[in-house]
């Protein structure tokens, strides 16, 4: 197509939208919207998963995560290998292990071992909740995401402009008794070392939150997104107060769809209209081979496409569909976001937060 043909198109678009009102904010289909899910764990060359994303036009933010369970180079290289292969698709966030934090050049060999990530295309870091919540130093006490141990390695992301994407903390549940009416029951009844209710000596869901605010008052350069609805997704308004104080916070909504759909819908809508360019889609779906005894089976692949079919279109009918709809066994109101908020939530603004389209040129080389 020549230019001029590019330009008169161009003009006639612009006519059509001027003579139809509207018509550019008409919803867009599933598949006709890119969408970055922010937020996967995928530790394999998977050609079926490939071939899903391409169909329903998705992509996805690569987390390494976590550093503390022995595989962090064995998860690194899976990761770079995905990147390098498949720049578009497998964008990766690498991570750093916090358990070495005592040691006297631990800032000095966790940045040049960062450097090293970003050098193969690494487009952010990750942080988990095992700081502040599992982490201790010699003296008992647990460490927490402010340490100013810590403070050489985000100044550093900052001066490099590399998002500090930050899962932080836990939903407020964590602190408060079992409860079979919480979306979290499950989780927290099989992983009580999560579950800090009637915990002495723990750090609260408030110390926790304090401390990742901190982190953004001595760094206000850096860019930090906050996982999971920031862990305080049973609180908008908290959320609305950090992203009105803090200009470099973001959030994403990975696995906390649950959390949005137990607030009245136009409470929602309000906060994504509010904030356009600070929210961004995820699901936290894991596939790590390398943590099984037996590599995966055809049969488990199938279970996992099928499973991630589901999820992602059961979530954009709740961002973008209308009316009334069942949200996993609930019945919510489809938040109908207008379609600019839409193109935001799932792609632009990870496009711009992690700088992907320069990244996948970068890994392509
Ligand atoms: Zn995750």
């Amino acid at each position: 197509m020549s230019r001029f043909t590019i330009t008169i198109n161009a003009l006639l678009l612009s006519l059509l939208a001027a003579l139809h009102p509207g018509r550019a904010e008409e919803s867009p289909t599933y598949e006709q919207l890119l969408k970055i899910d922010v937020h996967s764990h995928v530790f394999e060359d998977f050609p079926a998963l490939n071939d899903l994303f391409r169909r329903i036009n998705m992509r996805t933010v690569n987390i390494c995560v976590p550093a503390g369970d022995g595989h962090l180079e064995q998860m690194h290289r899976a990761a770079n290998e995905l990147s390098r292969k498949y720049p578009e698709l497998y964008p990766c966030i690498a991570t750093f292990d916090l358990r070495r934090h005592d040691r006297p050049d631990y800032a000095e060999k966790v940045i040049a071992w960062l450097d090293g990530q970003f050098a193969l295309g690494a487009v952010g870091v990750k942080i988990w909740k095992e700081v502040g919540m599992e982490i201790k130093d010699r003296d008992g006490k647990f460490v927490l995401p402010d340490d100013p141990r810590f403070d050489p390695i985000y100044a550093h992301l900052a001066k490099v402009g590399k998002p500090l994407h930050a899962h932080l903390a836990e939903p407020i549940d964590a602190w408060l008794p079992l409860d079979p009416a919480s979306p979290y029951f499950s989780y927290y009844s099989k992983r009580p070392e999560w579950h800090f209710h009637g915990k002495a000596g723990v750090p609260s869901h408030a110390d926790l939150i304090a401390a990742r605010d901190n982190i953004m008052k001595k760094h206000p350069t850096l860019v930090l997104i906050g996982a999971h609805l920031a862990s305080l997704g049973h609180d908008l308004d908290a959320i609305a107060d950090r992203l009105e104080r803090f200009p470099n916070f973001h959030i994403e909504v990975a696995a906390r769809a649950r959390n949005l759909v137990r607030h009245p819908s136009d409470k929602v809508r309000a906060l994504f209209l509010k904030y356009p360019d600070r929210i961004m889609y995820g699901l936290d779906s894991m596939w790590k081979p390398f943590m099984r005894e037996k590599p995966p089976t055809d049969l488990e692949r199938r279970g996992y496409l099928q499973m991630l079919e589901l999820r992602y279109r059961e979530d954009f009918d709740y961002y973008a569909g209308q009316g009334e709809m069942t949200y996993t066994e609930r019945q919510v109101e489809a938040l109908h976001l207008p379609r600019s908020v839409l193109e935001k939530f799932y792609n632009g603004n990870a496009r711009r937060i992690y700088k992907l389209d320069a990244a996948a040129k970068h890994t392509a080389q």
